[in-house]
């Protein structure tokens, strides 16, 4: 099955019956990845965890007007 990448948009063949087929036929919303952009994002996601700057969700600086 033919598959594009959500970052860098290259279509790759990814074998029918494998693994990550079945995911993205079960889950249509589920985006696809190549592994270099996979690879990117895990990198930069170790480094973030490692520099202890990791936040899941970006809280905003809110100030209170009293
Ligand atoms: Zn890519």
């Amino acid at each position: 099955m033919r598959v594009k990448c959500a970052l860098c948009e290259v279509i790759e063949n990814i074998d029918d019956y494998s693994l990550q087929a079945k995911k993205l036929r079960n889950r249509p919303i589920h985006t696809y990845l190549c592994e270099k952009c996979h690879d990117r994002i895990k990198e930069k996601t170790e480094e973030r965890v490692s520099t202890g700057n990791f936040r899941f969700y970006r809280s905003p600086l809110v100030e209170d007007d009293f």
